[in-house]
């Protein structure tokens, strides 16, 4: 496990809440998997010291920066340490960890992220395409309205370039003038052609949507083992 720090590189603003940080980091090979995280400490001066989670959304190919992407939080107590930060400002890190990570296998992938659980597919979509991955890819990426939205651009570029990628947008608010699926991830999936036995389940993002999308799958008959999630928030 290795601790090290970065300094903030590029801040890019995706959505309302929804922020991309770039970190400089070019000293020695960083080490990840596509899928695995870092802990952040969150140096905000409080005497209580605090870390949390961020997926790497960047791919481990990228050999001077990665990236996180994060929704700021209202009141979050590290949503308001990446707030307060700038270019050039120091981080504190210590990773990788998790096992949420992509699997040797040449079976079908289907990918169902919601809000910021879309990051670790970001770094897997990366190293699939550079290893020429060539099964059917599907993904399902759920926010609550189309200005919550973001990475759709590359989504699209990476539809249009590989013929078997897709992607399925959906918006679980009332949504006037959107033309593409509504409604929660989980019922589209109810339908959706999935070879079972044939296919690996990568879900990310809130609790509620992978329980969902999770008892789904056994329902349909995807064995456990071709289940992955990582779990964001409750
Ligand atoms: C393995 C792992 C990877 C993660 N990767 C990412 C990531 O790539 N991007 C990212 O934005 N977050 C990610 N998270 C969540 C992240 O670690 C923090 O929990 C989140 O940023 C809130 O931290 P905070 O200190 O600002 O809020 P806190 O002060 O800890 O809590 C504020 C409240 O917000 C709730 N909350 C936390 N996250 C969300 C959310 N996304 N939407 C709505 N409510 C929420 C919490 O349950 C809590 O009630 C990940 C979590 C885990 C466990």
């Amino acid at each position: 496990m290795k601790l090290f720090k970065a300094p903030v590189k590029k801040i890019t603003k995706l959505t309302e809440n929804v922020y991309e940080y770039d970190f400089d980091y070019s000293k020695d090979p960083l080490d990840f998997l596509p899928g695995q995280f870092f802990m952040i400490d969150v140096l905000d001066g409080n005497p209580v010291k605090a870390q949390r989670a961020y997926s790497i959304a960047s791919s481990p190919e990228n050999k001077d920066f990665f990236t996180i992407c994060i929704k700021l939080i209202p009141g979050g107590r590290a949503s308001s340490y990446f707030k307060s930060l700038k270019v050039g400002d120091e981080c504190s890190f210590i990773g990788s960890y998790g096992r949420f990570v992509l699997q040797d296998s040449q079976k079908d992938i289907v990918m169902v992220a919601t809000g910021t659980g879309i990051a670790p597919f970001m770094s897997m979509l990366s190293i699939l395409w550079s290893k020429g991955f060539n099964k059917p890819v599907t993904m399902y990426f759920g926010v609550a309205v189309e200005s919550d939205l973001f990475y759709l651009d590359i989504l699209k570029k990476w539809e249009a370039e590989h013929d078997n990628f897709s992607v399925f947008i959906t918006l679980s608010e009332e949504s006037p003038g959107w033309k593409g699926l509504k409604g929660r991830v989980t019922p589209h999936l109810e339908e959706a052609l999935i070879d079972a036995g044939n296919t690996a389940i990568y879900l990310c993002g809130n609790g509620n949507m992978i329980k969902d999308v999770r008892d789904l799958m056994l329902v349909r008959g995807i064995p456990n083992e071709d289940i992955h999630f990582e779990q964001f928030w409750a």
